[in-house]
């Protein structure tokens, strides 16, 4: 049983990263490179390339892989492996399974990175062992994942865990999604990104434009937004806190109607901030619980394995296939 050995890609819209690891989320090689979009073809080579050169780490051949498991940033069909849209990579319709079949002869699961991520976080992470989880993951959206009866729970279409399209208030601000005042539209990092440019147009002071300029970064990435909180900048923090709160009543709904063991909150945000991050969610979240939990049986925390959710998530959903 040790020494079965899978494949884990987590691929974004920014970078991607490949781990070989054994059935207990022990990583032995990996593999990292910036995500190259010049078209979907050449993004799949590189998904190949990666897993080609952590198998290389790990002293392995890519043939003695008992499976391989792909996290996509959008909707993919588990059965054909087709990732259908993936607005992060501009893809649409890839048949990344059957390419990494032809390509590697193993067996090729391929999932949704968020719902992967979870996986791996339940598997070897914050959520290991529970049986009723729940995972909020903030980024450029907000994504989330049910793991029922110690299961990751895709729905009756295969479309729950659409956490981030709760609405929170149908006047709120609008999501990516058309609709409006849903989580994402108030907590997802882009949102915070809006928030804080109106902040600043209205004439709030911020050291956060130097900071990206300084960083050469085009967006308010995590790094930028830990900075901005150490500089103990006025707008980050305001911008923070009604992300937090607004994070903070989806995590009480989600325990009113689900009543978890854990609400695991991951995603680049929070895997930078940690407790920091997660303290106000909790904290908003308890008071809206319906029925108290005065002995904290519920808990509200952070994802632990950090950059490695997604690819030891991965390797989870290969072995589940294999
Ligand atoms: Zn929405």
């Amino acid at each position: 049983m040790g020494k079965s050995l899978y494949a884990g890609v987590d691929l974004g819209g920014t970078s991607m990263s490949a781990v070989i690891a054994n059935s207990r989320g022990k990583v032995l090689g990996e593999s990292d490179t910036a995500t190259d979009k010049s078209s979907w073809r050449v993004t799949v080579d590189q998904v190949i390339e990666q897993i080609e050169r952590a198998a290389k780490d790990a002293g392995i051949k890519p043939s003695k892989l008992e499976a391989i498991g792909v996290g996509a940033p959008g909707a993919a069909d588990p059965k054909t492996g087709v990732v259908h849209r993936a607005p992060n990579l501009g893809w649409k319709d890839v048949p990344l399974g059957e390419i990494l079949s032809e390509h590697f002869g193993v067996p090729i699961a391929i999932g949704n990175d968020v719902q992967v991520a979870i996986m791996g976080e339940h598997a070897f992470g914050a959520a290991e062992g529970h049986s009723r989880a729940v995972g909020i993951w903030v980024g450029t959206g907000v994504g989330g994942g049910l793991i029922v009866d110690g299961e990751l729970d895709r729905g009756h279409r295969g479309a729950a865990g659409e956490i981030g399209h709760m609405v929170l208030d149908e006047n709120g601000p609008e999501c990516p999604c058309g609709r409006k005042g849903c989580a994402e539209a108030y907590s997802s990092r882009t949102s915070m990104e809006r928030d804080v440019k109106a902040l600043i147009s209205s004439g709030k002071k911020s050291v956060i434009p130097a900071l990206m300029k300084e960083k050469k970064k085009t967006r308010m990435t995590s790094s930028v937004m830990e900075r901005a909180l150490e500089a103990d900048d006025a707008v980050m923090k305001q911008v923070l806190a009604r992300a937090q709160h607004h994070l903070g009543l989806l995590a009480g709904n989600i325990v009113n109607l689900y009543d978890p063991e854990v609400i695991v909150i991951g995603g680049g945000v929070a895997a930078r901030l940690g407790e920091s991050f997660v303290a106000p969610i909790r904290e908003t979240a308890r008071t809206r619980f319906l029925k108290p939990d005065p002995k904290g049986k519920i808990s509200i925390t952070h994802a632990t394995l950090g950059d490695y959710s997604g690819a030891l998530g991965a390797t989870v959903l290969a072995k589940k296939h294999a």
